[in-house]
């Protein structure tokens, strides 16, 4: 063992007893290399960050930019940082007009206990909806409304006054009511095993949250920034949240998150008292520029795109014998398998092949699909090569 994979080891406080323990060199496009110099393909974008692959050279230009001018220089929301004004502004011209103000903040959880709190503040009212198998982070207002309880029972008590319904599934619409705050869910579930929701349905909890006064918060803290083959995944189901959190892909691999709502929900936040959430770090100037030039990046080559194109690819290649179902849109796909001991197998087998893999924190049969968007096609078909030699390879 080298120095830094002793102190790894042995000194980072870890998150389970057996991490992927590859010691890191370098990364650059939709490839990251080992210290043994071995090259893997990177087909989950480290969850749904890498976007643009690592590295993207315009990402790189806007750091050492940011870098020569200036790093931190005062908390959030006091003064004028060109990168974070303006990355507002972008996210803003992106948006429908209800939704003109981001609230910058350093990670995807952040952004959820801000949205929770924004909807409480907003509404006066306490009463959270949520849904089973939902993923919305792990502090403890995120953890009270994910739906998963051998994550949650370590931790009660947690927020009051949540109640959890099942996704896709009408018996919410009735408990929608004037007591409300707020109903917070993924559009597609992520680490619930990529489920997306109905068309339907979601119109209809849009109209029960408009009718009982409650604020509708999308968490596309994974499904955003045009992984799906929208800029954002409400956009194609035509059904705008009061409040959409943001995170991961943002920040073109730097950390960044964001709350994103109307001026008027979020007067909230400046007023009874003023400053009543504020935060050190978030909207970092170095954060800012990168997520400006990613943004930008996905705008101009049309990335959405590309990933209706990479799902078309990876299901035409993969509905084979073994593969029960590939679920998901654009490139924020689930291949589901026969049992857990396949799912092991097969993403085994594929990183021996230099291809990473891996599955989402509630499904064990699931193997995510997530590359980069930037991924070019034989980098793409190579993959989908690997991936189906591992499928035949345990099914033979
Ligand atoms: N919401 C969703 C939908 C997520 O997928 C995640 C992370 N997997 C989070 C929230 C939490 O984000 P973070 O890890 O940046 O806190």
């Amino acid at each position: 063992m080298n120095t830094s994979e002793k102190a790894f080891y042995r000194h980072l406080a870890l998150t389970s007893d057996a991490p992927m323990g590859i010691s890191i060199s370098h990364a650059e496009g939709p490839f990251f290399y080992s210290t043994e110099n071995k090259r893997y393909t990177d087909f989950i974008s480290g969850i749904a960050v890498s976007t643009l692959g690592h590295r993207h050279p315009a990402v790189v230009e806007a750091l050492r930019e940011q870098l020569d001018k200036h790093l931190h220089v005062m908390v959030y929301g006091e003064f004028i940082q060109k990168p974070q004004a303006e990355f507002a502004g972008l996210i803003a011209s992106v948006m429908p007009d209800s939704l003109d103000r981001v609230y910058f903040v350093n990670s995807g959880t952040e952004a959820n206990e801000g949205a929770l709190k924004l909807a409480k503040k907003h509404t006066g009212r306490t009463k959270l909806i949520a849904f089973r198998d939902s993923y919305h982070g792990d502090t403890h207002g995120s953890l009270s409304v994910t739906g998963r309880d051998v994550y949650r029972d370590p931790y009660l008590p947690l927020l009051p006054d949540v109640s959890f319904f099942d996704f896709n599934d009408d018996a919410v619409l009735s408990a929608i009511d004037n007591k409300t705050a707020a109903v917070i869910m993924e559009p597609i579930q992520g680490e619930g095993g990529i489920i997306p929701s109905d068309p339907e349905w979601l119109k209809s909890v849009r109209e029960a949250c408009t009718k009982a006064g409650a604020c509708l918060i999308f968490d596309e803290i994974q499904s955003g920034f045009g992984r799906t083959g929208d800029l954002f995944a409400f956009m194609g189901y035509g059904v705008t949240p009061d409040i959409l959190t943001i995170a991961k892909a943002m920040g073109g691999g730097m950390p960044i998150g964001g709350i994103v709502s109307s001026s008027q929900i979020f007067e909230s936040f400046m007023y009874n008292p003023p400053l009543n959430h504020v935060t050190t770090f978030g909207g970092h100037p170095m954060s800012c520029a990168s997520g400006y030039a990613a943004l930008k990046y996905t705008l101009e080559h049309n990335l959405p795109e590309r990933a209706h194109y990479i799902e078309k690819k990876i299901r035409a290649g993969l509905s084979i014998e073994g593969v029960s179902e590939i679920r998901g849109k654009g490139a924020m796909l689930g291949m589901v398998l026969e049992s857990f001991d396949m799912t092991k197998d097969v993403v085994g087998n594929c990183l021996e092949n230099g291809l990473l893999l891996g599955w989402t924190l509630h499904s064990n049969t699931l193997v995510r699909l997530a590359p980069p968007l930037i991924i070019d096609d034989d980098v793409l078909d190579e993959a989908i090569e690997i991936i189906a030699r591992a499928v035949r390879a345990y099914h033979k």
